[in-house]
């Protein structure tokens, strides 16, 4: 079993992945029949959900308030849709599943016919079996998601139709769970809130982050932790508008999505390419013994868009497996399993270790800084009898050593060397412990 500590004055018990893959795949499943979106009441039940494992900050900001080149739009629920055919046999039906729905639809109560009912209806020849997920959120307009063997069936006649919705004045809501530290400096994680009954997209990163979130909870924290839940796009544009003035504080950050298929782990870096945030990603995952892969920035992709939009330029990056480039994403396949206990509590696990690089990232410097210290005498160098360092501690003890001027963090030293982060932190503490090291 994989497990990790955290190091410093407090150290946090050790991390069991296989246990915690089960439980993050049954919070996936309790939040899988909400029909959420970028407004609503199924948002703001999920974050009612989030809020029972961790303290949740809920701001609710008003239709119509102008963020950016935006505008918080009016806020959409649903109670039911269905399509029946003349004899009253219900053919698509909303309580089924609400991909049936296009998210936003504007209410309809109408009888049709099948050519002008088409004009409405969505659905995947290529996947017969699935129903897409579509959206409508900038245009009033209303629409049907199926599985297109069930509009083969379909028969040339009358259907009813019937959307109950309503599209009115409102808020957008979003959470903030946010830890304090030592430093004011904060590490913002974001998952985006919107997707109604899609697992990888993003329930996974929803579960991730609040897993995360109640680990470091209660712990001895050298940096603040701010984990925001809001709508894709929309939600992430009002948060950055209404937290202008705070962004500085961002030391790093990234965004959650995607993680529970079972691809690789990947990581998108920021669009500074090297901020410490992107460095400590591909440390870890070059570490971790899995297939990995490491992509640049690109305009595309999730919330990352706008914390790396040229107005802010944050250090924030993008964790995930697939991404959205798997056949399943926005379509009823991206279920309950697809998303595997296992890659989400690989992904968690990875997640913890980057934090814990962070919280460790030190720069120390050497007390000999001329010649060698003696490593004998300290009992930091092999002898014979007792717990003597193997060669891989004292090659990293040397690279600690020669490289801590006060100007290489251990990180810097773990890039130059090729030795972990872990390695290399376990000999700094050692020397710490031999007074052979003083922090800057
Ligand atoms: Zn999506």
């Amino acid at each position: 079993m994989e497990t990790v500590e955290r190091a410093g004055a407090a150290r946090f018990a050790p991390i069991d992945p296989a246990g915690l893959g089960s439980q993050l795949h049954c919070f996936i499943r309790e939040l899988y029949p909400i029909c959420r979106s970028i407004t609503g009441e199924g948002l703001r039940k999920t974050l009612r959900r989030i809020g029972a494992r961790i303290p949740l900050a809920v701001t609710e900001v008003p239709t119509g308030t102008p963020v950016f080149d935006w505008t918080v739009p009016r806020e959409w629920n649903i109670r039911d849709a269905y399509i029946k055919d003349s004899a009253g046999k219900t053919l698509v039906d909303f309580r089924c599943s609400n991909l049936h729905v296009v998210n936003y639809s504007v209410p309809v109560r109408e009888r049709m016919p099948l050519a002008a009912l088409k004009q409405h209806l969505f659905t995947l020849p290529d996947h017969p079996h699935w129903t897409p997920y579509l959206t409508s959120y900038y245009n009033d307009t209303w629409g049907f998601c199926l599985a297109h063997e069930r509009l083969l069936e379909m028969k040339d006649a009358e259907y009813e139709v019937v959307i109950d919705s309503s599209l009115e004045d409102g808020a957008l809501s979003y959470g903030e769970c946010f830890l304090p530290g030592e430093r004011s400096d904060e590490v913002l994680i974001s998952a985006h809130t919107c997707h109604p009954s899609l697992c990888n997209d993003n329930l996974s990163g929803i579960a991730v982050a609040v897993f995360l979130a109640a680990l470091l909870r209660g712990a001895s924290l050298r940096y603040s932790y701010r984990f925001l839940f809001a709508p894709g796009t929309i939600g992430t544009i009002t948060w950055l508008a209404l937290h202008e003035s705070r962004v500085s504080d961002i030391k790093g950050g990234f965004v959650l999505t995607c993680v529970g298929d079972r691809s690789p782990c990947t990581y998108k870096k920021s669009r500074l390419g090297n901020a410490e945030i992107d460095r400590a990603f591909e440390q870890v995952l070059r570490h971790a013994g899995l297939p990995y892969r490491i992509q640049e920035f690109s305009p595309s992709g999730f919330d990352e868009r706008q914390f790396c939009s040229p107005g802010f330029d944050l250090p924030v990056g993008c964790f995930m497996r697939a991404g959205s480039g798997y056949a399943e994403n926005h379509t009823s396949a991206d279920d309950l399993d697809l998303v595997s206990p296992s890659a989400l509590a690989e992904s968690l696990l990875r997640c913890w270790t980057v934090i814990d690089l962070l919280e460790n990232n030190r720069t120390y410097i050497g007390r000999v800084q001329k010649c060698e210290p003696q490593l004998s005498k300290r009992g930091l160098y092999r002898t014979l009898g007792g717990r003597a360092p193997t060669g891989e501690e004292e090659n990293a003890m040397r690279w600690v050593l020669n490289f801590s001027d006060g100007e290489n963090s251990l990180l810097d030293i773990a890039e130059r060397s090729g030795i972990s982060f872990e390695i290399l932190r376990s000999a700094a503490e050692a020397l710490l412990r031999s007074e052979l090291l003083r922090a800057t």
